[in-house]
């Protein structure tokens, strides 16, 4: 029996908030994610079949802790409820229906890399006085574009009342541009049976719109809608919600199924509309949406995430009620002072306080070191005392602003052999070489999948040439069909050179003989005995100046094969197309998680996660605040929350660490302290900085003697 005792009282009410829509509106760590696993075991436990329970969450990661916690509480839940993340959700959805949705069973997802070798494809003949364009801007604006048109396709409302246009508006010339292009490109992924990430909401939501009949399929499996982190959903998103989730009125048809076992509420049978709804029945009977957020901690909005779907959602789902929890019960009192200390500055939120029965605990240390090695060290050095207090690796986390600040870290922490995982790092996915070896790997699972073949072909080079390649892609083109499906037909090609079908139809035996041995459960064995087939390693070291590089280049084959086996391990029927698709959705989660360490990480990649101890880093102006990155606008307001997302997730301690000089473009350059450091307040933090007359330099040289000791007991490299 689940044991509600310990919820406190506001955190009751919203795990057995009976039907209809409700909010819970609360600071960070004060139970929300708690409110969210309890409710869907307290559901299941009043006899909701767990399998109308939806519970969407933001990142892959979350998603699987989520599934454990309601596992634990619930028994069976965790496994039959549909707990994904938005774009999890999206793929789930388009498989269910991929027919109406005009795909075939195993489509692929293109990423991010894959869309911009379609863009550039596309773009060879768009052009603009022969001006060269951004392509990522381009890709961008084809997404606002396509998510602005989903959202506008019927239903009772188009985005416009319901979100926001994204902040960066781009120029006329780039809308223009990717107006022309977008046709294009939707062809093109069309051809190749693919979808990108914006389809995976978009997708499902257009027919959702057009469709009443699968509208109310799914509103009536889906009785029970959660979302977890919803200060960061965007406009599609909340759409895809409000069509799940809408009450019954005349615009809706679908209706909650009885719900089975004692709940007194009023079951009925399904399906009901408007016209047959019993008079003095809720129109939410036996359903509900239970969306839990933090306006403080809306941190999405570059990538189009709109705070006032929170701060509106009693204007989407009316009659909402909204739950305020206001205990916190992370983190120690001073952390906390510290926390409400930088986010009370914001000017635009709803006023709320934290506070916490737990025990003050340490002040927050500010640390200035004298540049980044330095600061680097330092934290090696706070975290191999840590280790040697008793605390566990996983307990630690580095979060910084940028991926670029993980690699000082990760040098100091080799250096003095200290266990650590960089979480969402410089894309490991993204390399050229990883690249080339999920384009492997994608050729086998999806066979109409060209972007990947075409990368494939010469990786290593067979001697077919990119003329070969054009004239193939051209007829198979003009026929309507994706170049995978011609590759045994060259010799019909006019104008193809001498020897390329021949080879051609080499690589078509190639690529079967591999497709045909992996299967459900079988995917690390039949690509380890491909790389050797092609010889990849070989061919990744001959490809590069250094030794050095060659070797890290050749390693990452073993890296993607052993994260296979991980995934073989966890899933054993999982398919190559399904990891292949959930490595596109969040590459980042799906490194193997049984490498126990520290964890390296950005601010964003940290949302919802908590550790025992925390170094919020690189605590400088123009890094948090960041300065304007890739072209966006920097948003103060976002930076501000950003750094009360970091200051939260920490438990007992918390240190803050700058550089007072960093290097960039190979000049040293003096920084600034944060402004966000002045918002500390003063009894809550002490400082170890020039002003608080203790040198950087004395600072880094205490470091030294602590690292040296340190490497002695951990065995790191001297
Ligand atoms: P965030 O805003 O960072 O996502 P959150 O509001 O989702 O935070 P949780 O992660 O659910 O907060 O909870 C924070 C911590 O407090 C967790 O360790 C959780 O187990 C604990 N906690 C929450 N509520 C209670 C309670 N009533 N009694 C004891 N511990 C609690
Ligand atoms: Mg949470």
């Amino acid at each position: 029996m689940l044991d509600l005792s310990r919820l406190n009282p506001p955190q009751r009410t919203a795990v057995t908030f009976e039907d209809g829509p409700s909010l819970v509106l609360a600071g960070a760590g004060s139970g929300k994610t708690r409110v969210i696993a309890h409710r869907i075991a307290w559901l299941v436990e009043q006899g909701v079949p767990p399998d109308s329970i939806l519970a969407v969450t933001f990142t892959n990661k979350a998603a699987a802790e989520m599934r454990e916690r309601v596992k634990a509480l619930s028994g069976t839940a965790g496994k039959e409820s549909v707990i994904a993340t938005f774009h999890g959700f999206g793929l789930w959805f388009l498989r269910q229906e991929h027919e109406a949705a005009g795909l075939p069973r195993w489509f692929s997802i293109c990423d991010a890399g894959d869309q911009v070798t379609i863009a550039k494809r596309c773009l060879a003949d768009v052009s603009l006085d022969g001006r060269r364009l951004d392509v990522r801007r381009l890709i961008s604006c084809m997404s606002e574009q396509k998510a602005l048109g989903a959202s506008g396709t019927g239903g009772a409302r188009g985005l416009g009342a319901s979100a926001s246009v994204p902040p960066s508006v781009p120029d006329d010339d780039y809308l223009a541009v990717a107006d022309a292009l977008l046709p294009r490109y939707e062809r093109a992924l069309r051809a190749q049976r693919s979808v990108d990430f914006e389809d995976l909401i978009v997708r499902p939501v257009a027919l959702l719109s057009a469709d009443p009949s699968i509208r109310d399929r799914y509103r009536e499996r889906f009785q029970h809608v959660l979302v977890d982190e919803f200060q960061d959903t965007n406009a599609v998103q909340l759409r895809l919600l409000e069509l799940l989730c809408a009450p019954l009125t005349s615009a809706s048809g679908g209706a909650g199924r009885a719900r089975a076992g004692a709940r007194k509420s009023t079951a009925k049978p399904a399906p009901v509309n408007a016209s047959t709804i019993p008079p003095g029945v809720h129109p939410w009977a036996g359903r509900s949406l239970c969306a839990v957020g933090d306006d403080d901690q809306a941190i999405y909005g570059w990538r189009g995430a709109d705070v006032r779907n929170i701060l509106g959602f009693e204007r989407y789902f009316p009659g909402a009620a909204v739950i305020r929890l206001e205990q916190n019960y992370r983190s120690t009192g001073r952390i906390l002072e510290c926390a409400n200390g930088v986010i009370s500055r914001s000017s635009t939120r709803r006023p709320k306080r934290l506070w916490t029965e737990a025990a003050t605990g340490d002040p927050v240390r500010v640390v200035a070191l004298p540049d980044e090695q330095e600061e680097a060290r330092f934290v090696a050095g706070e975290v191999g005392r840590a280790l040697n207090s008793g605390l566990r690796p996983a307990e630690i986390a580095v979060l910084y602003r940028l991926n670029a600040q993980s690699q000082a870290f990760e040098e100091a922490f080799r250096e003095v052999g200290i266990p650590h995982t960089v979480k969402g790092g410089p894309a490991f996915f993204d390399r050229s070489e990883v690249r080339d070896i999920l384009a492997w790997l994608k050729v086998c699972a999806f066979p109409q999948d060209d972007v990947s073949l075409v990368r494939a072909v010469n990786a290593p080079a067979r001697g077919i040439g990119d003329v070969a390649l054009e004239r193939l892609g051209t007829w198979a083109a003009g026929r309507g069909e994706p170049v995978s499906a011609v590759l045994r037909s060259a010799s019909a090609v006019p104008d193809i050179p001498r020897g390329a079908p021949e080879r051609l139809e080499q690589l078509a035996n190639t690529i079967e003989r591999f497709r045909a041995r992996f299967g459900p459960g079988r995917i690390a064995e039949p690509a380890r005995m491909m790389f050797e087939e092609l010889d990849f390693r070989a061919w990744l070291r001959r490809g590069v100046m250094s030794a050095e590089a060659g070797t890290r280049r050749a390693e990452a084959v073993d890296s993607v094969l052993r994260t296979l086996e991980w995934l073989e391990r966890r899933h054993p029927a999982s398919t190559l197309g399904s990891f292949l698709n959930r490595l596109a959705l969040d590459s980042r989660d799906d490194e193997p998680e049984d490498v126990e360490g520290v964890a390296l990480m950005t601010l964003h990649a940290a949302k919802g996660l908590e550790f025992p101890l925390v170094f919020l880093v690189g605590v400088e102006e123009d890094l948090l605040p960041v300065s304007g990155i890739q072209g966006e606008a920097r948003d103060l307001e976002e930076e501000r929350r950003l750094a009360y997302v970091g200051i939260t997730r920490a438990r007992q301690t918390l240190w803050i660490t700058r550089a007072t000089a960093r290097t960039r473009r190979g000049r040293v350059e003096p920084r600034t302290p944060s402004r966000f450091l002045e918002d500390l307040p003063a009894g809550a933090h002490v400082r170890h900085d020039p002003e608080s007359g203790s040198t950087p330099e004395a600072t880094a040289a205490r470091s030294s003697e602590v690292l040296r000791a340190l490497r002695a007991r951990l065995g790191g490299r001297n």
